[in-house]
């Protein structure tokens, strides 16, 4: 997970439409919250309002293409998930909680709740909300959100560096609220840390190229090899490459200049 940084505000439709839907639900709300919160009753919400062309492209170029939780890059042609944060239908601390209805249906078309995630993270995390004491969760529009103290890391408000680092191909957690993040959202998964492997393989042959660069410097055609391997390693560590937190946290990248000066220093787990 790499800081995201979205643009403010948000695409107009949001405020606009949404804004106007947000308003009906929250009468709603008022009038029938028995029946919403039986689950007997459900909200309609809008996907053409929060998942409009707009809002997609938006987050797809603030995200650079992948996905804000496990940086897989987001296929064009797939049809990306939009990721409400604050689950919008129903919520649940855990997995093996109860459901809570209704979700967080005042978030809905709120440009801040807004991420975008690859068909496996927004599986994963479905309307796992965890908050570090649930009673303190907002259970409608009218309810204060200061209290609540949300464990799933936000990549466009918190920092990754400081909740996440890697040992080999495994993330682990350097707070509990890390630890929360990757338990829910199964960051190690089998498919997850095949792919960083493969990264990790790549990448070490690169390197092992630049250390050479002393014993063949006469030698003109491995200065450009050298070059290659300078260029896939920039390249690795770059926002816009898949898994590049992991790159970028890698011992021997770290130990020299590949633009990696965003990376927290190293802290032990807190437990
Ligand atoms: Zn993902």
């Amino acid at each position: 997970m790499i800081r995201i940084v979205k643009p403010s505000g948000g695409p107009p439709e949001l405020s606009r439409r949404g804004g106007q839907r947000i308003k009906e639900d929250c009468d709603s709300y008022i009038e029938t919250g028995e029946d919403y919160r039986s689950g007997v009753k459900k909200f309609n919400f809008d996907s053409n309002i929060y998942g409009n062309s707009e809002v997609r492209e938006q987050l797809l170029l603030a995200q650079h293409g992948k996905c804000c939780y496990c940086e897989t890059k987001i296929r064009p042609a797939a049809h990306p998930n939009i990721e409400h944060y604050r689950p919008k239908g129903s919520v649940r601390q855990s997995k093996g909680c109860t459901k809570l209805y209704p979700g967080y249906y005042w978030l809905v078309y709120d440009w801040d709740n807004l991420l975008m995630c690859c068909p496996v993270c927004n599986t994963k995390k479905n309307d796992l909300f965890p908050l570090l004491d649930e009673d303190n969760r907002a259970r409608s529009h009218e309810d204060p959100m200061e209290c609540e103290q949300p464990m799933l890391v936000h990549p466009a408000i918190d920092d990754p560096n400081i909740h996440f680092h890697f040992s080999g191909s495994v993330i682990g957690h350097r707070t509990r609220q890390g630890k929360e993040t990757i338990d829910c959202l199964d960051l190690n998964r089998d498919a997850l840390r095949d792919k960083r492997e493969g990264r990790l393989q790549q990448l070490c042959a690169f390197l092992c190229i630049v250390k050479m660069k002393d014993e063949m410097s006469n030698n003109g055609d491995f200065e450009d090899l050298v070059e290659l391997a300078n260029q896939e390693i920039r390249a690795a560590v770059s926002d816009q490459a898949e898994y590049s937190a992991f790159a970028k946290q890698l011992k021997e990248v770290r130990r020299t200049d590949w633009g990696t000066d965003d990376v927290a220093p190293v802290r032990p787990d807190s437990p």
